[in-house]
């Protein structure tokens, strides 16, 4: 027998014993460590080998919630929905602030919570009693800063988590932008109003995942358009409507070519300023997407071995959404420059961690929100450049703290060694920051929009519920009485009255800007309360569930994020879309 020959034979040999052995180990696996239930909502949920090494890595027990319930609570932490007037609880002063005047702590202005003029509270452990109660105790004390911003916006009061940035009202998650209306999540947009997730936009209205639009409105997942309506995965395209999958096209509708003097006719006999016309063409837009428009399974780009949606140049990672430049990652949501970060909502150039909400430029951090230049520390609530520290509320710069109060390092070592101990008998350590310490109401948070649920369903799970806060008793306008087209409308009749939305009862008004910018865009007035706008185009984009279906055009098995009931009839993998598309 020739000694290739036998060599093959005896590899394959090895690979069926392989085999044998892997699946026995799986068997094993499978009837010794049983299938946990979520502490949640009760759906049985698996941990893979992999992640159990990481969890062991990083010294915390396994979760004992299931990867959507994890991503639910965490997302609670941050604040996502109203803007209140309120005053800062130190110096009296008005502010405007995602925290409601109920919030159930101090609020300060950011830019005197940085002043080292006031006294952090701190409190002495006691060792008996569960910990998580006693820094919730703690945590109820302790001032918050009143927005997340790095003191780099020029008059942008309405708004929260901005950077560099200048007038822009009721926007949030955004940067470089300026003149930004009712936005979320906006990097390098200029005159935007009611768009989300886009990038380097100018003069565009109610755009969802567009790049480098100019002029263009009603638009999802489009680049390098311009002077276009309602365009789904187009690019470089101008002066088109309704069109979807079109690559460097002009005077085109429904895919279909016109000439330009056609194009200008059809164009000039609908009016875009009628409110009804646009639920018309909204309600076709709709129909296109569902019917004719081709559907990529995932917009990941310049991927390896990762799995989840809306990634960008990310590694070994998997189960993420909406993250750029992970590795090594599992189960994050809006997050970028990670590495070997798990079960984490809105970490940015963090390493080593766990459980955690919004942090920055953290590193060997677990169980923290809103922690920004930490490291080697663990349940932190808003907490700055801190190292070594255990259990602590709004400390900046300290180390050697538990409950904020600060100890000789090596008794800080030996206090938390026996608060984890204890922790764990009491099957306290691992678990998240209590639902006791949300912020807010639950429909005034992030997770709200990820994970809508009613009242009953989170009072059930114990969370807070913002109540409607009337400020404004007095309705001047019904949207029945609005005027349908934007043409013709006189400024007065309309700027700064109360209007009740038709969708949420909310009461809101228009600024002078916005009527400005609707007369000179021929966009109708909107009827339905800015977070109602803003989060229905975010809904536009594909959801964090996946599920398990054919490639429309080849019949390969893919992961779809679209949701079901969507009824999108063509989605493509990869291959087959850029087939048909390029
Ligand atoms: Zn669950
Ligand atoms: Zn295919």
């Amino acid at each position: 027998m020739p000694a290739s020959r036998r060599f093959n034979e005896l590899t394959s040999l090895l690979d069926i014993f392989n085999f044998k052995l892997s699946f026995s180990i799986l068997i094993f696996t499978l009837l010794i460590i049983p299938m946990p239930a979520c502490k949640n909502c009760q759906t049985a949920f698996t941990i893979s080998p992999e992640d159990r090494a990481f969890y062991g890595r990083i010294g915390v027990p396994l979760p004992t919630l299931c990867v959507n319930c994890r991503r639910q609570h965490l997302a609670s932490f941050w604040p996502f929905g109203n803007f209140y007037q309120r005053k800062c609880d130190q110096t009296g002063e008005s502010i405007i602030s995602t925290f409601s005047p109920q919030a159930p702590f101090p609020v300060y202005k950011r830019e005197n919570w940085l002043k080292d003029n006031w006294q952090v509270p701190e409190a002495k452990v006691n060792l008996d009693q569960p910990f998580l109660e006693q820094l919730t105790a703690l945590q109820k004390k302790t001032p918050h800063y009143h927005q997340l911003t790095d003191g780099t916006n020029v008059n942008c009061e309405y708004c929260d988590d901005a950077y560099t940035s200048k007038n822009c009202y009721l926007t949030r998650s955004f940067a470089e932008s300026e003149d930004l209306y009712f936005g979320y999540r906006m990097v390098g947009c200029k005159d935007c109003f009611d768009s989300v997730y886009s990038y380097n936009l100018e003069k565009c209205y109610s755009c969802t995942r567009c790049w480098q639009c100019y002029n263009t409105h009603y638009s999802l997942e489009s680049r390098d358009c311009l002077d276009s309506y309602f365009l789904y995965d187009c690019r470089g395209c101008k002066n088109c409507l309704m069109c979807w999958n079109l690559r460097n096209a002009e005077y085109c509708i429904k895919n279909q070519q016109y000439s330009a003097a056609e194009y200008e006719r059809k164009i000039a006999e609908i009016n875009f300023g009628s409110w009804f016309t646009i639920q018309d063409l909204k309600a076709e837009f709709k129909k296109v997407l569902v019917a004719e428009a081709i559907h990529r399974d995932n917009f990941n780009v310049k991927t390896v071995n990762c799995s989840g949606n809306y990634l960008t140049e990310s590694k070994n990672c998997r189960d993420c959404f909406f993250m750029e430049e992970g590795e090594d990652c599992f189960n994050l949501m809006r997050a970028l420059g990670n590495k070997d970060i798990y079960d984490s909502v809105g970490p940015y150039r963090g390493q080593l961690s766990c459980g955690s909400a919004q942090s920055l430029d953290c590193y060997n951090f677990k169980f923290c929100v809103y922690a920004i230049r930490c490291r080697d520390s663990e349940y932190l609530d808003q907490c700055e450049d801190c190292h070594d520290c255990f259990g602590c509320v709004g400390l900046r710069k300290k180390s050697f703290c538990i409950l904020n109060k600060q100890y000789p390092e090596a008794e800080y070592r030996r206090l938390v060694k026996l608060i984890k101990e204890k922790m764990t008998a009491r099957g306290e350590y691992g678990e998240y920051l209590p639902v006791s310490m949300m912020y807010n109401g639950y429909n005034d948070t992030l997770a709200y929009l990820y994970f809508p649920e009613n009242r009953e369903q989170v009072a059930a799970r114990g969370a807070g519920w913002q109540e409607e806060i009337i400020t404004e008793p007095k309705i001047d306008l019904t949207v029945e009485e609005l005027p349908d087209s934007i043409q013709g409308t006189k400024t007065e009749a309309v700027v700064n009255k109360t209007i009740k939305c038709g969708k949420t009862g909310k009461i809101f008004r228009y600024i002078p800007q916005e009527i400005k910018f609707y007369q000179a865009n021929n966009i109708p007035l909107p009827r339905y309360y800015y977070n109602y706008r803003v989060t229905e185009n975010f809904r536009q984009m594909a959801g964090l569930f996946g599920r398990e279906a054919a490639c429309g055009l080849c019949g390969q098995k893919i992961t779809s994020y679209y949701p079901a009931e969507w009824g999108y009839r063509k989605i493509y993998c990869e291959e087959c879309y850029r087939k048909e598309i390029y």
